[in-house]
């Protein structure tokens, strides 16, 4: 077993620091599907992780979609009659439809504000909004700022860019002994929003460094890319390979105060569903595991059924379940260095199962073998001793060459480290053989 105990010898709240630290370096960035934004933001991570940055051009088909203009901001902002600024991207990026095309004009009140974004439930934040897919220009703001809005004119202006140009997405590849592959998937398309887009940043960046260069059996392929689009088209690209893929895990929304909720990859069952659900049921936070739907983020993509991949997705709070979600409160304060931290020992207890999902079979499955002779029979130590001798008894019982570690920790009970302890004793001890080509292929 080896990640999660190699955070744990990390202090949890220097961890959940530094990655917060890491998610306050990247929240100033004015991000979006395209763009230089999200390139710096890829540039930010690639000082942390192997990582190779792919850009596709503008009107590139991928399957029914094509690849957009690439949309680039320097400033905007709205002056009011007075000559002040009622609104001023460079104090919050939110303030810009993301994706507004252009402008500076000159018009009413009257003429403006079809054009202004607001939330009347929450007058003092500002929302998030996009138009990718539409060309448009508009402006979001607090409600209280909008009503305070005198008449006359206004000068508004847009200093953006939207022509051809590329769709940048990144990808760190980690080699493992099989080529069969882990994926993880966190969209990186978001202004200055810290718990949908940032969290799974920085926990998947932390993730990737944490397994980087160290001996694994799978292949691990961490993708930072714009939300939707970014997945149709790396899918595109990769279509005939993505069969390689074993388990996949989406990240988002994982650095608030609440607690987990996994959502089951469409097949439902897959190694992936059991692992997640596994390690949630055994750590001390509150969890919830919940079905698939056809809603949410990148799992959609990569759960349509030409694909069908066993991809499911990890969040704390469930996106657009919380009030904060795409608005001005989503912010560095809403994120915590312990949430942070926890969802990065929960992803690494993940990952640790699926590493060590062995099968195994038993050399002396005739009456049980004499565990005292072997000095088995007696705990280590702790307070722990029933269950450790349960889990060699549980392990030797069910190594049948069919039932995997995981298989024996939903039986047992027992938690998953503690079923792999027993399986690395009672190995070294002769009593199990590993049955070769652990990751039984499921599906494609
Ligand atoms: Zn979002």
């Amino acid at each position: 077993m080896g990640f999660l105990k190699e955070l744990d010898q990390n202090d949890l709240a220097s961890t959940g620091r530094e990655l917060h630290a890491f998610a306050a370096e990247l929240f100033p960035i004015c991000r979006s599907i395209t763009g230089d934004g999200i390139r710096r933001t890829l540039a930010l991570i690639r000082d942390r992780i192997p990582l190779e940055t792919v850009e596709v051009s503008t009107g590139t088909p991928v399957f029914d979609w094509t690849v957009p203009k690439e949309w680039n901001i320097r400033d905007a902002y709205i002056q009011g009659p007075d000559g002040k600024r009622v609104v001023d991207f460079q104090c919050c990026n939110l303030h810009v439809l993301n994706y507004s095309a252009p402008i500076h004009a000159t018009m009413p009140l009257s003429e403006l504000k079809p054009h202004l974004f607001t939330l009347p439930d929450k007058p003092e934040w500002i929302p998030y909004r996009t138009s990718y897919y539409r060309e448009s220009w508009g402006f979001c703001l607090s409600h209280n700022r909008m009503l305070a809005l005198q008449d006359g004119d206004y000068e508004v202006s847009i200093d953006s860019t939207l022509e051809d140009g590329r769709l940048t997405y990144g990808e760190c590849y980690l080699p493992g002994r099989s080529t069969d592959e882990v994926l993880i998937s966190c969209h990186a398309c978001h202004p200055s929003l810290a718990n949908d887009n940032l969290s799974g940043l920085a926990v998947a960046t932390f993730l990737a460094r944490l397994l980087s260069g160290r001996d694994l059996h799978y292949s691990y392929r961490f993708l930072f890319i714009p939300g939707t689009i970014g997945a149709i088209t790396w899918l595109a690209r990769n279509r005939e390979s993505v069969g390689r893929v074993r388990h996949g895990l989406v990240l988002t929304c994982i650095g608030d105060a609440g607690g987990f909720h996994y959502k089951k990859s469409r097949r439902g069952d897959a190694e992936i569903d059991r692992a997640v659900a596994h390690v949630l049921r055994h750590q001390s936070e509150p969890s919830e595991v919940l079905e698939f739907s056809p809603y949410g983020y990148d799992e959609r993509q990569y759960c349509s059924p030409g694909f069908n991949l066993p991809v499911g997705c990890l969040m704390r709070s469930v996106w657009g379940a919380f009030p904060e979600y795409h608005t001005s409160a989503d912010n560095l304060d809403f994120i915590r260095p312990l949430p942070l931290a926890g969802s990065l020992h929960v992803c690494a207890a993940i990952l640790d199962v699926l590493e060590n999902n062995h099968r195994y079979c038993n050399q002396n499955p005739y009456c049980e073998p004499q565990l005292g002779r072997r000095n088995l029979y007696a705990s280590t130590g702790g307070e722990s001793i029933g269950d450790e001798i349960s889990a060699r008894l549980w392990v030797l019982n069910l190594s049948d060459g069919e039932h995997s570690l995981l298989d024996i920790a939903e039986r047992s009970g027992l938690p998953f480290p503690a079923i792999c302890d027993a399986a690395g004793l009672l190995s070294k001890n002769g009593l199990l053989s590993v049955v070769p080509d652990i990751a039984a292929p499921k599906g494609q």
